[in-house]
């Protein structure tokens, strides 16, 4: 399997070295030249499977210049018990027969970011020595919260990196920010920066835009990368936990080999639900890709009118991993119903950097919306939802997952579609206390520091409260760098002493 780009159709590369990259030379995405297959019989034979053979399976055929012991020795070192609170590691909880949340948030950061960033080192070192490479790899990160604590505890300490990350500073909960100003690890930095999340994240893309810092670096034996959901190290996990889903169904006779499911996902940088995507091309049955936004509800119009419009207000709501404008990983879709045309995608995100909006073809549009079904909710609809899944199922959900809960509700309502369905469960309750407590609890004094609301809400819900977060109150608060948004490549210097 070969790697392009979806802005240069002439760059043929292996995965090892898309992933050491991260981004294409000329801004786009590394993309598999072809999908790889699973069959219906795959499937079947995957059921018996734990998540790391059908972890191994899956990988295997992306990653084809991987050895299977290195491969495996990724998959074991990303997903133990040691890391992963639950043995299934991410298990389906089903509230009625053809509604399952797949929770995705048992890793060591309470969010579906530790699928991806607890593998994505180990795919890195291994793709540094496969490629020669001897320079220190540098991790580059934005994040809007989850993506910076997830890549800090991945990377944390592992031979041969060091990691950066970015964030807004009035864009992350208080708990994630505590996350991340307390990483441990001796090759980590952490910083905020003056501004939103897209800020951050294209002060990170000018960065690893800008050659002569880069030759620079190269001088000084560093190379920059990515850890965003740009890099295609980051996508390829995703695609296992929706075959595991299937697989899952199978084993417990909720559906039979070859019926569909649906698939609904909380969307941010569009990152997870195109993972879902690529698993439907590979084969797995999957009807319609439901992409729940929040008031930042730019793929919402998106998919209805074939235009991204970024030129509008930009919300900070109680689901902040998905206050996102610009959705990076929507680059690789719009690259693969365009039949890979490199010349177009090239021309459109020129237009989405100098005019803020682009317009598909109704060709394209048609093909947008046989896949997908966009729709939105605000901050309110969100805690009723959180509410009313409570009530009802004595299921607590976060803020992010309630997006999707309440969009999927308006698709049954729309469509009266009866699929069973998987809902991407993206984060733990606890990790956005406030808010989750906010729509079960009436009376709690708000006062209060995030700590004592973490108690709160395990006492109001009769759920453990995770051991990471509770850690935090006694963690040393290690950095408070603020930095303006032009300011971030200095940042990057002082932290490489360079
Ligand atoms: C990152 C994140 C999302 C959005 O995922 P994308 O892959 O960026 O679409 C949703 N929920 C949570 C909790 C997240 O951390």
């Amino acid at each position: 399997m070969l790697y392009t780009s979806t802005r240069n159709g002439a760059i043929s590369i292996s995965s090892a070295q898309a992933i050491k990259q991260g981004l294409s030379e000329e801004g786009g995405l590394f993309v598999p030249n072809s999908f790889p297959t699973v069959s219906k019989e795959d499937l079947e034979k995957m059921v018996d499977f734990s998540y790391n053979e059908r972890a191994f399976f899956i990988l295997k055929k992306y990653l084809t210049d991987f050895t299977d012991e290195e491969l495996r020795n990724c998959v074991n070192q990303a997903y133990t018990r040691e890391k992963f609170e639950t043995e299934s590691i991410a298990p389906l909880y089903g509230i009625d027969d053809k509604t399952y949340f797949l929770e995705l948030w048992h890793g060591p950061t309470c969010a579906f970011k530790d699928m991806a960033l607890q593998i994505l080192p180990h795919f890195m070192t291994v793709s540094a020595k496969k490629t020669g490479e001897t320079k220190t790899i540098t991790i580059l990160v934005a994040t809007s919260g989850d993506t910076g604590k997830a890549a800090l505890e991945g990377f944390k300490d592992v031979d041969g990196t060091k990691i950066a990350v970015f964030y807004p500073e009035n864009g992350v909960s208080d708990i994630q920010k505590l996350q991340m100003i307390t990483q441990q690890g001796g090759n980590v930095y952490v910083a905020s920066v003056k501004g939103n999340f897209d800020d951050a994240q294209n002060g990170v893309k000018h960065i690893f835009t800008d050659d002569k810092y880069k030759a620079e670096l190269a001088e000084k034996n560093i190379m920059l990368s990515s850890a965003n959901s740009i890099n295609f190290g980051r996508l390829v996990p995703q695609v296992v936990y929706y075959f595991n889903a299937y697989c899952e169904l199978l084993k417990n006779d909720k559906i039979k080999s070859g019926d569909p499911i649906n698939v609904v996902v909380p969307t941010g940088n569009f990152g997870n639900i195109l993972a879902a995507y690529y698993a439907k091309q590979m084969g797995l049955p999957i009807g319609k890709l439901i992409c729940a936004s929040n008031e930042n509800n730019v793929l919402t119009d998106f998919i209805n009118t074939g235009i991204y419009n970024k030129k509008r207000s930009f919300h900070l709501t109680t689901s902040p991993s998905m206050d996102i404008l610009i959705s990076s990983n929507l680059e690789r879709f719009l690259y693969e119903i365009s039949g890979k045309d490199d010349r177009l995608i090239s021309e459109l995100m020129k237009q989405l950097n100098e005019d803020g909006v682009y317009e598909i073809s109704d060709d394209m549009k048609k093909k947008v919306q046989e896949n997908f079904f966009g729709g939105f909710c605000d901050d309110a609809a969100t805690k009723e939802t959180i509410h009313s899944t409570f009530e009802r199922y004595s299921y607590l959900i976060d803020t992010h997952t309630a997006v999707a809960k309440n969009v999927f509700d308006q698709y049954k309502e729309k469509t009266g579609d009866e699929t069973v369905t998987v809902i991407a469960s993206t984060a733990s309750p606890f990790k956005f206390a406030p808010s989750v407590l906010d729509a079960v609890k009436e009376e709690y004094d708000r006062e209060v520091d995030e700590f004592r609301l973490l108690h709160e809400l395990s006492e109001a819900s009769g759920m453990k409260i995770p051991k990471s977060l509770e850690a935090l109150q006694e963690s040393e608060r290690r950095f408070a760098d603020v930095f303006d948004k032009n300011e971030m490549r200095q940042a990057v210097s002082g932290f490489l002493k360079i």
